[in-house]
């Protein structure tokens, strides 16, 4: 644990109990500040007495005497509108700040010069911070991974000599970070999804943007940015960041280029990581084909960050072809995406099921079926978002059939229809027995039965993960798959 000492002697408030908050609570308590903590919702309360985390009702408390508010990154700050302690904290006068804001207060305290490189971006930070820590721990750097992934800040190994901290920061978490200084910020990508946090409902246009400017301030904030310019956005942020003025971040591009790109840059072009760190030098530092865990061009955007972060945290020391391809190669990937679920053999070939679940949106479905050219059996649907999946189009002719799930299933027919085969399965258990029947007997070597439903998963499962599971579970229970592992 980090403990909190910024607050020692002051009593702070903390809302929102889940496990960041009651993580934070503690790390507060054992740097001797006295904490008043609180939940709506009875779960977080009785998880907090187990954490030995004193309750105070935050509805009657005497505001007057707490010097922050420190509220869970989960909880509205301005949209739809504050949450009521938000409110309160603002009448009082208070600062409103996240468990992240807590770490970086204490490491300018203890350390200032601790390595973190702090990841995010739309889709694939998750991905991007595993991949990140497991390249650094290849090449023997001691490292410790949290934020929105896995552990909570301030739940990490305390700050000592030469540790390196791997952050995953979602939006909600930067917007509570006032004192975010990075020593590597990456950005991977932004498109629309959460917007609903930003103002989505009454100015679309402008909640983009302050979702935008929001990622944006991490880069901003870093010592080094690593931004991967693929998408308008990023392209933006980037040119606007080299045009600053006053203490520019180094800034480094990563795209994932149909052409080379000029220097300075790491880049990907058809598969293979490229540093070109000065004009007319080109290395080849490693070769994503045939890694089972960073299949599609999305994955190639990942790794190029990734590697890029590792080379900005920690230098590229030693014979880097050599380790780098070794790191990725032996990246175990993350459950839910793109996972190899099983294979079965077939006549003249084989089944590949992968367990996508984590697309939630049609942006990450796209960016899976981007990754077949053909032969794809997708199993789509669940609590539908906005737009449905009518910007994945494009796409179409690789689907071989769909087989559409849940309550989206009407709506995702009406967009198929005509254009691609499909049938309503309703569960999740019908698609797979389907998809699986319709691969089995297509003519394809390599058919693929993947679960990327483009939806949330909340009208028949609690989450995505337990969609995903239930999904792993069916596959390996299929006579004669060979369990995938993590790919
Ligand atoms: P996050 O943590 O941002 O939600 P993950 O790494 O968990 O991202 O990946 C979630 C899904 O997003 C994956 O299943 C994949 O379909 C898609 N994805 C991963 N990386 C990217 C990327 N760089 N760009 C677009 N989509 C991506």
């Amino acid at each position: 644990m980090i403990r909190v000492t910024t607050f020692a002697g002051k009593t702070v408030a903390v809302f929102g109990l889940g496990s960041s908050g009651n993580a934070t609570a503690r790390a507060l308590i054992d740097g001797g500040a006295t904490v008043a903590a609180w939940d709506d919702g009875e779960a977080g309360r009785a998880s907090a007495k187990q954490a030995g985390v004193p309750l105070v009702d935050l509805h009657t408390a005497d505001w007057s005497a707490f010097s922050a508010l420190i509220l869970a990154p989960g909880v509205p700050l301005t949209h739809p509108e504050p949450h009521w302690t938000v409110q309160k904290a603002q009448a009082a006068g208070l600062e409103v700040i996240g468990d992240v804001e807590l770490f970086f207060r204490q490491r300018a305290a203890d350390m200032p010069d601790i390595r973190v490189v702090a990841i995010t971006g739309t889709n694939g930070k998750s991905t991007t911070t595993a991949l990140t820590t497991h390249i650094l721990r290849t090449c023997g750097a001691d490292v410790e991974m949290g934020g929105n992934i896995g552990v909570p800040v301030l739940a990490l190994a305390p700050f000592v000599e030469g540790r390196i901290y791997v952050l995953e920061l979602s939006s909600f978490q930067i917007d509570l970070t006032p004192s975010l200084k990075p020593t590597v910020g990456v950005l991977l990508n932004i498109t629309p999804d959460h917007l609903d946090r930003h103002g989505a409902a009454d100015d679309p246009a402008g909640a983009l943007a302050s979702y935008a400017a929001i990622k944006e301030r991490l880069v901003a904030s870093a010592d080094h940015a690593v931004i991967a310019v693929d998408d308008d956005w990023c392209i933006a942020v980037a040119d606007r960041l080299a045009r600053r003025v006053c203490d520019p971040p180094r800034i480094w591009g990563t795209p994932v280029s149909a052409e080379p790109i000029p220097s300075p840059s790491l880049f990907v072009h058809e598969g293979r990581i490229i540093d070109s760190p000065l004009p007319d030098i080109e290395a080849v530092l490693a070769d994503l084909a045939g890694i089972p865990t960073l299949r599609g061009r999305h994955n190639a955007q990942n790794a190029a960050a990734a590697t890029m972060a590792a080379k900005y945290a920690n230098g590229f020391v030693g014979d880097v072809e050599k380790w780098l391809q070794q790191a990725l190669s032996t990246y175990p990937g993350l459950p839910h995406r793109m996972e190899q679920a099983g294979t079965l053999a077939k006549a003249g070939g084989k089944i590949l099921f992968i367990n996508d679940s984590k697309a939630t949106n049609a942006d990450s479905t796209e960016k899976a079926l981007a990754t077949w050219d053909k032969d794809i059996f997708v199993i789509l649907g669940g609590k539908p978002k906005e737009g449905g999946i009518t910007t994945i189009a494009p796409y179409f002719q690789r689907i071989a059939k769909a087989y559409l799930i849940g309550a989206a299933a009407d709506e995702f027919a009406a967009t198929l229809e005509g254009k691609v085969a499909y049938e309503v399965s309703g569960t999740l258990d019908l698609a797979l027995a389907a998809a699986t029947r319709d691969a089995r007997a297509s003519a394809g070597a390599e058919p693929v039965v993947l679960l990327s439903p483009a939806c949330a998963s909340y009208d028949q499962f609690r989450s995505f993960e337990h969609r995903g599971d239930a999904f792993r579970q069916m596959v390996q229970a299929i006579p004669g798959v060979t369990s995938g592992g993590m790919g």
